[in-house]
């Protein structure tokens, strides 16, 4: 907790002390989707409207102030460009997220969209910039044109459905009983994941911003389940800078570089064939977590 930015440390302890079952992060998470609050502090400054590329500078950070989980990490994602991460557990995939999120600062080096550092972005301004799709779907107990509107009360109807048709949830929305108006129940308990997840990439269509930062979800789904997110991520990918960490094995394939991550440093960086062939640790961990993942849709662009 040391290194959480001020504005959010208040916050989380108060969540903790009164929702015990849910946790900080999710919270965080629920805050980040948010609409603005204020909190004008007078060093940051107004961004940019559209944010297109991203850069990480030297960038190091520790959790316990002693030894690094990343370390000196060096990264440009060009506007427009699918970046995946992939890596070994605790390699400091999702710490760098947390990172590029503001939810901690580093110990040394930048982040930077486009020219701007992340640092001089007030919560607001930067989140009004990324849209995050976590792996765990965050769904609020309430219905579910209000789990997609969330923080974005403007939306029109018309926008409402060609977000869910693009994520294909509109279907299976006007098969349940009260349609876009069904109470979903506490975190979307009623939803099976693959809902869920739709759900979560309809809520990010409808944000519209130029980043999407992506953690993709490692639960396996059905063959069926499995395509139709394929085809919704695909759809919610196109035309903006994303950078995912990548379970799935059309987003690596897809990828226009894949980032090889281990113990908090870029090992090696390429596409998908070249590192197959030319990276023991890649080619160890395709084979642990993709090559079960060939699934008949695949076949036809597998190694
Ligand atoms: P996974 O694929 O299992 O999610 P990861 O690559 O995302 O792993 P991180 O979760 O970023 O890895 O963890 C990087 C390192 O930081 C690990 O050694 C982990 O134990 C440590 N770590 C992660 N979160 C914390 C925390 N809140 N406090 C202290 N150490 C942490």
């Amino acid at each position: 907790m040391h290194y959480l930015i001020y504005p959010f440390t208040g916050m989380v302890s108060t969540w903790i002390s009164f929702q015990q079952s849910v946790s900080a992060w999710d919270r965080v998470l629920q805050i980040l989707d948010s609409p603005g609050e204020t909190r004008n502090l007078p060093e940051y400054i107004p961004h940019k409207e559209d944010v297109h590329s991203i850069h990480f500078r030297n960038l190091c950070f520790s959790y316990d102030g002693e030894k690094n989980v990343i370390e000196n990490f060096n990264l440009s994602i060009p506007a427009g460009k699918i970046i995946a991460l992939v890596g070994p557990s605790g390699a400091g995939k999702s710490t760098l997220f947390k990172l590029f999120l503001g939810l901690y600062q580093p110990t040394a080096g930048s982040i930077h969209l486009d020219s701007q550092s992340i640092k001089t972005l007030s919560p607001s301004a930067l989140r009004s910039s990324i849209a995050y799709v976590p792996q765990e779907s965050y769904l609020f107990s309430g219905t579910i044109r209000e789990n997609l509107l969330y923080g974005r009360a403007n939306t029109t109807e018309e926008e409402l459905i060609k977000a869910a048709k693009i994520a294909n949830a509109h279907d299976f929305i006007m098969s349940l009983p009260d349609k876009y108006d069904t109470e979903i129940g506490e975190r979307g308990v009623k939803l099976s994941g693959g809902q869920k997840q739709r759900i979560s990439i309809a809520r990010a269509i409808l944000k519209n911003s130029s980043i999407l930062l992506l953690d993709e979800a490692t639960s396996a789904l059905d063959n069926e389940s499995e395509y139709i997110i394929q085809e919704s991520l695909d759809r919610l990918m196109e035309s903006r800078t994303t950078f995912v960490i990548a379970h799935r094995l059309s987003t690596i394939k897809n990828a226009d570089c894949i980032i090889v991550m281990d113990k908090g440093q870029i090992v090696a960086q390429g596409r998908h064939n070249y590192l197959l062939k030319h990276n023991d640790l890649y080619a160890r961990l395709f084979h642990l977590q993709f090559q079960d993942k060939i699934l008949p849709h695949n076949i036809g662009t597998s190694p």
